[in-house]
């Protein structure tokens, strides 16, 4: 961390070209398998010898990195495509709207618009620059597919602030600790009781279509209705993420105008599931879900803060103020009592998003992983 931070995003931006750029765009386009200069069974080598060294793919049965590098080839091999550099294109802006301004030979530029509606990642583009990137054509639509450098707001001459984040199945907890008062100075506790609601009132949908049977009894039409209430679940969950990171990011920001650097401590997602303890009538399992929490931590990295992962253990039993083991007790298991400090009711989520912050902060940089 002590230099700043660039990440790098790889990024697929939809296109929208006229129709006289699209006539251009085609002319231009080649067959991936002309632009690598590699024969199908190379490729197909390549990918069936990457697909072995994934150890989900490993373990799974032996002829599925045959079918995958097989498949894959052929997708892929066929596809169009159009590589961009910096001697060949630029991302400009217009009227406030970026575009990407392409150099065709001989001499003809076009600017093609980029759809925002489309793009996270429009205010992170940077105008006047070229990423190594390509154009690709899927069905009748044209994309841009770019590494964008994320740049991170860091700076290593000032003091950080960190901001433990607790995710929990009721209520997600930050608490802002600085370092230079060694006071927990903001508290941000987000409500999850209207989301997991509307995941439950979408859940009974589900299994009144289900109605008990497998997944192979329903109808193509049932399991397209699950599928698409699904959906639903995984927006509301995206759309409660989204309205928790605005109030995190709002408060960083503030810290960011007083002259201060923010990183954000997220758990690592490995020690996630050991968590569980006891399922309570409550408990909401997409809540819960590694896919719910990785979903988290992406939408969080695409922020302007650094986020980092420390390890969980013992986040949820010890005291954050002198580091004892406390007693667990309440409702739900959500309050803890510190016999050392006397602290008692003090609320356990807020006490583990408070070890999470000084996890970081302390002389655990061992632990620490970035990505
Ligand atoms: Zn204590």
């Amino acid at each position: 961390m002590e230099k700043e931070k660039i990440n790098y995003k790889s990024v697929v931006i939809k296109l929208v070209p006229t129709l006289e750029q699209k006539k251009i765009l085609d002319r231009n386009l080649l067959k991936v398998v002309k632009f690598l200069e590699i024969s199908k069974r190379e490729f197909q080598k390549l990918i069936w010898k990457k697909a072995r060294e994934d150890s989900e793919i490993k373990e799974a049965h032996s002829r599925l990195a045959d079918l995958l590098s097989q498949r894959f080839t052929n997708t892929v091999m066929s596809n169009l495509l159009y590589p961009l550099d910096c001697r060949n294109y630029k991302v400009i802006k217009s009227n406030g709207w970026y575009k990407v301004a392409i150099r065709f030979n001989p001499k003809k530029e076009v600017c093609i618009p980029i759809s925002r509606p489309d793009c996270k990642y429009y205010g992170e583009i940077i105008e006047n620059t070229s990423y190594p990137a390509f154009i690709f054509k899927e069905g009748a639509n044209y994309f841009l597919s770019m590494s964008i450098p994320l740049k991170k707001r860091w700076d290593k001459n000032r003091t950080s602030i960190y901001v433990g984040i607790d995710l929990n199945q009721r209520k997600h907890v930050a608490s802002f600790y600085n370092p230079l008062t060694s006071r927990y100075e903001k508290n941000i506790f987000f409500d999850l009781r209207p989301i997991d609601k509307k995941i439950k009132e979408l859940q009974r949908k589900v299994n009144l279509i289900q109605k008990g049977r497998r997944s192979e009894e329903l109808s193509d039409s049932e399991k397209e209705k699950i599928k698409s209430l699904y959906e639903g679940i995984k927006k509301v969950i995206q759309k409660g993420h989204g309205d928790f990171i605005s109030k995190l990011i709002k408060e960083a920001d503030k810290y960011w105008e007083k002259g201060f650097n923010v990183v954000f401590v997220l758990e690592d997602l490995k020690g996630i599931t050991k968590r569980v303890t006891k399922r309570d009538p409550s408990f909401n399992g997409w809540l819960h879900s590694k896919w719910c929490y990785h979903k988290f931590a992406i939408m969080l990295e695409t922020k302007a803060y650094p986020v980092v992962f420390i390890n969980p253990k013992n986040t949820s039993i010890k005291c954050h103020k002198c580091g004892s083991k406390v007693k667990i007790y309440g409702k739900h298991n959500r309050l803890i009592e510190c016999s050392t400090c006397g602290y008692k009711d003090f609320n356990r989520d807020l006490n583990a998003a408070r070890n999470i912050a000084r996890m970081y902060k302390g002389d655990n940089h061992g632990m620490v992983r970035l990505r």
